[in-house]
């Protein structure tokens, strides 16, 4: 699956040239126009990397990142900020904010991906050793370790995959579209379907011996993790 970028710049000539260097080197792209936007389309879109534009209508870049690091769902997503001045002290506070790097405009488009490669295998790379942990589960991401509690789940392989898009957004209700793109790939085309069959199968994994049942069901639409469900 092609990594999403979210370009949040309300430029558009310098939007347009962000994306057309993204898409050419095999990223997706999504647009924001201002600081609100970027908030909401993190939080709907979940994109891999995030490149934000200092100056912003509505709400700063600064601002926006420091937004995105207090919520749970965004706390670890890369952020590259775009400065068009290179005075020290914004550059500091950029990073201050909670950005991974910044990038001083007019840059150059291999400038660019080589800073967005960068921070996105910094990234992957603690992605790769990290346990995540949820609701009495514990997610073991390198050595594919499952325990609730104390007791040890089997998962194959793609309901994995499941549980762990899942767990990185705790509450947030997916779709089952979305849940196909993040837990099989978007190039992969299956009926919606399949992902409740995977699911009825993580369920009962999950659920062996009794305990709570921690998958919530929206109906006609598809699916959370969460505690207080009911
Ligand atoms: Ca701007």
């Amino acid at each position: 699956m092609k990594p999403l970028v979210l370009i949040v710049e309300d430029e558009p000539p310098q939007a347009e040239l962000l994306k057309y260097n993204l898409e050419r080197d095999g990223f997706r792209t999504a647009l924001a126009g201002d600081g609100e936007e970027a908030l909401l389309l993190a939080e709907e879109e979940a994109p891999d990397l995030v490149i934000l534009d200092w100056m912003l209508p509505l709400l700063s870049g600064i601002e926006v990142c420091r937004r995105l690091r207090r919520q749970n769902t965004s706390a670890k997503l890369p952020i590259i900020m775009l400065t068009a001045r290179g005075v020290e002290s914004d550059r500091i506070r950029g990073l201050d904010s909670g950005a991974d790097d910044y990038l001083v405009k007019p840059f150059s488009p291999n400038e660019l991906l080589a800073r967005v490669r960068a921070v996105m295998r910094r990234s992957v790379t603690a992605r790769e050793d990290e346990t995540i942990e949820y609701g009495g589960i514990r997610m073991d991401i390198g050595s594919h370790k499952v325990t609730r509690g104390e007791r040890g789940i089997h998962l194959g392989p793609t309901e994995f995959r499941l549980l762990r898009v899942l767990m990185e957004r705790p509450g947030h209700v997916f779709s089952r579209e979305q849940l196909l793109d993040r837990a099989w790939g978007r190039d992969i085309y299956l009926e919606t379907r399949t992902v409740d069959v995977h699911i009825r199968r993580l369920r009962q994994a999950l659920n062996k011996g009794g305990a709570p049942d921690i998958i919530r069901t929206v109906r006609g639409f598809g699916y959370a993790l969460d505690t207080d469900k009911d």
